[in-house]
């Protein structure tokens, strides 16, 4: 099976984008078949420079390399494949010819409107609430008058001559039998008048040629179906299967809009969600798995996914799922794996973690509570600076730790703790000569192991102070006792 991706590169990735492009690849491999990807970059204007790098780069992180077609190479666009080109821009002759063939059948006209004569067109019928379609005036010209024209080199485009009284039918994946009547399809513009196609015309011309199999993309795209279909008609070619999945929807059910929501899939990277998280969720958006599973990497949906199961109403974009997806993703991870990948952000703040032989254990004790690898360096922070210690955080009303009594609980846990020999610094006895301590002097735990807490790590949040203190080592612990009771 082949299946295609194949954005325009105006911008960003687009969230919804990047699902499409996911469903795409999990249809592919699935049936142990091909996934491409093609730049539709026909629409010059809207074109952006550095956005196909970016469409390629969320692709790579994402994990959904293309088989074929255009694709990353040590981060430099590159092409790969037999049915190339896989971008339009440089496939205009393609297109030129085919466009050629349509007129010369008879299926395609030349249109010498002007634009302001469309504008107005347009406007009349908006007016009339008429759907906004092309009047045909072109169609009317005689034979004599178009070739006077052409010959004038009057500026035109070429446009599709909808068979008015045919009835298109054609069964889509997800959405089942869909008809539309001809006479309300619009004569679609093919060729432009600088001779670049248009989408509709490009793109059923690659499909065709690339041998794409099966077609899935934004439900926007489900009006123009009918054009499409009569286009492989008319070029005497069998169309692909169709799938037009769901529209993202913000919570309030309007269009995922980045008014609400961020819509750009790199400002998910940039938070810091992890690749697995994002997958898993927009694997879900709109598709259910028919069990209880939520969990999915790339690999199960690749085996659970199917279209039958992908629902035709929009997809609610609840960014609290994806947070949760995260944290499980977090935490389901094997530690050494987790250590491995928020250490380089951490080594970028504090180039003294490289030497850290003891970096893995103290990375385990913060998977439980991180939701982005973005929070390491901070979470930890004590390890490689000094904490910056002040009275305000040293105590603590919750607690019940006032400043009034940290002067004496410091001292007391110096002392305690100094009288501890190091082959026993570890939590199990930290945790009950600090427990007897808190019993004999008459305070509550936390009055004791907040201000110990607090003095080692500089931080309102962090692991528990047993933990801290022995992934300090005794030493540290003095040294931080010692100076927290400075700065008191
Ligand atoms: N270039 C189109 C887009 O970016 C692709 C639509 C399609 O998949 O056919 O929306």
């Amino acid at each position: 099976m082949r299946t295609r991706f194949a954005p325009s590169p105006t911008g960003f990735l687009h969230v919804g984008g990047l699902r499409t492009a996911l469903y795409a690849y999990l249809m592919a491999k699935q049936n142990k078949g091909k996934f491409i990807l093609r730049i539709e970059d026909t629409d010059q204007e809207r074109s952006v420079i550095g956005a196909t790098e970016n469409i390629l780069e969320v692709l790579q992180w994402a994990g959904l390399d293309p088989d074929e077609g255009v694709m990353l190479d040590q981060g430099i666009v590159s092409e790969k494949g037999n049915r190339g080109p896989y971008i339009q821009s440089q496939r205009l002759e393609i297109y030129q010819k085919y466009a050629k063939e349509l007129l010369e059948n008879g299926h395609a006209y030349p249109c010498f409107c002007s634009s302001e004569r469309l504008d107005q067109m347009r406007k009349d019928q908006q007016a009339h609430k008429q759907a906004p379609m092309y009047d045909r005036m072109c169609l009317s010209l005689s034979e004599e008058e178009v070739k006077k024209k052409l010959k004038a080199g009057d500026p035109h485009v070429l446009r599709l001559k909808i068979p008015q009284s045919e009835k298109i039918t054609f069964t889509d994946d997800i959405r089942g039998l869909l008809t539309f009547q001809g006479h309300t399809v619009d004569d679609q513009v093919l060729l432009k008048s600088d001779g670049f196609p248009t989408y509709h015309l490009a793109h059923v011309v690659d499909d065709h040629l690339m041998d794409i199999e099966l077609v899935i993309r934004g439900e926007e795209w489900l009006s123009s179906i009918p054009k499409h279909l009569l286009l492989f008609q008319c070029l005497g070619w069998k169309p692909p299967r169709y799938a037009h999945v769901p529209l993202l929807l913000n919570k309030d059910k309007t269009k995922l809009s980045k008014r609400q929501n961020a819509v750009a899939t790199h400002e998910y990277m940039d938070k810091g969600y992890l690749p697995e998280a994002l997958i898993n969720f927009l694997a879900l958006l709109g598709w259910n798995p028919g069990s209880t599973q939520e969990i999915f990497s790339l690999k199960e949906l690749t085996d659970a996914f199917s279209l039958e199961r992908v629902q035709k109403g929009g997809a609610i974009f609840d960014t609290e799922k994806l947070d949760w997806l995260q944290g499980q993703w977090i935490r389901n991870m094997d530690s050494e794996e987790f250590a491995q990948r928020i250490r380089p952000t951490v080594e970028e703040k504090f180039p003294a973690a490289k030497d850290d032989k003891e970096f893995t254990k103290k990375a385990a004790l913060i998977q439980e509570r991180m939701t982005f690898f973005t929070e390491a360096p901070e979470m930890l922070s004590y390890y490689y600076e000094e904490p910056t210690v002040t009275k305000d955080l040293l105590a603590n009303e919750k607690q019940k730790v006032t400043e009034d009594m940290l002067g004496e609980v410091l001292k007391l846990l110096t002392a305690t703790l100094e009288k501890i020999p190091e082959d026993k610094w570890i939590e199990d006895s930290l945790k009950e000569i600090l427990f007897s301590l808190a019993e004999d002097k008459d305070y509550k735990k936390g009055q004791i192991l907040w201000p110990l807490r607090a003095a080692l790590t500089g931080l309102p949040y962090s692991p528990g102070a047993f933990e801290v203190a022995v992934a300090l080592g005794k030493a540290k612990t003095m040294e931080r006792l010692k100076s927290a009771l400075k700065s008191i």
